[in-house]
């Protein structure tokens, strides 16, 4: 099984597309430094992605292991283990911060880039907590990922580890080739969003200069088909509202689909 290229190309061509229009929201021409070294092409991220095929499916396989359901007591160990799983990745990938932030229930996972001044600062959001299992719909044990027809199957692989690692891995790859991004990254990984997101609204009201972003891409949607991948622009009303996305400065808020 190889991870698709596709899926994270679209973040590569999101976080580049987030640079113009900003410039173009702001009435500036899009400037182009000669003596910024040239940005990588696409061609060279997707080598990387393919290069570390291996490494990627492995982690994935283990994020999918946790049993980070959100909705069982029993599980807040589980919960726990996966927002530490997902920090130590973001500190591995070359985050400037990478950390759990507390809420009065699970944490929120939090990690920023912030290396790209005057540039703008693009927000996105995933979650990391899971749906329950009823055992007796799976064919496999849902916490053994498994890969069949080319397909990793086991909860959470889409709906929304997927997110997660998906646009963890399009900042890795960016980092690793080119050693910057074109804009500032902050990652924001909710952990309750299958019980509701009952405490996201009052954290994004108590953290709202460490979330200012001037773009936010929600990494917990749909997409045309398994093979076309979809951006949604400008979603500002139901997304708003159901993500409860009260961040200051923020103009834009846009679906994609890494699923
Ligand atoms: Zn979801």
């Amino acid at each position: 099984m190889t991870i698709s290229k596709s899926l994270a190309l679209l973040i590569f061509v999101g976080l580049n597309i987030f640079v113009s229009t900003n410039s173009i929201a702001q009435n500036n021409k899009v400037k182009t430094s000669k003596k910024e070294p040239a940005k990588s092409s696409l061609a060279s991220y997707e080598k990387y992605i393919d290069d570390n095929n291996d490494a990627h499916l492995k982690e994935f396989t283990e994020l999918i292991a946790i049993p980070s359901i959100s909705s069982i007591p029993a599980n807040k160990p589980d919960v726990d283990r996966a927002a530490a799983w997902i920090v130590n990745k973001l500190k591995a990938i070359g985050m400037t911060t990478a950390q759990t932030l507390p809420t009065d229930g699970n944490s929120i996972v939090y990690g920023s880039w912030d290396k790209a001044p005057g540039k703008p600062t693009v927000i996105i959001y995933a979650h990391y907590d899971v749906q329950p299992v009823k055992e007796s719909e799976w064919d496999i044990p849902a916490f053994e990922p498994k890969i069949m027809d080319g397909k990793i199957f086991g909860r959470g692989a889409s709906d929304d580890k997927s997110g997660v690692m998906i646009t963890i891995w399009a900042v890795e790859a960016m980092l690793r080739t080119d050693g910057k991004l074109p804009v500032n990254v902050k990652f924001i990984f909710d952990g309750e969003e299958e019980k509701g997101s009952p405490r996201f609204k009052t954290f994004l009201d108590k953290n709202k200069e460490l979330l200012k972003a001037d773009f936010a891409v929600n990494a917990d949607g749909s997409q045309y088909s398994e093979t076309t991948p979809s951006i949604l622009m400008s979603l500002r009303w139901v997304s708003a509202r159901k993500l409860a996305f009260r961040i200051p400065g923020v103009s834009e808020i846009s679906a994609c689909s890494p699923k």
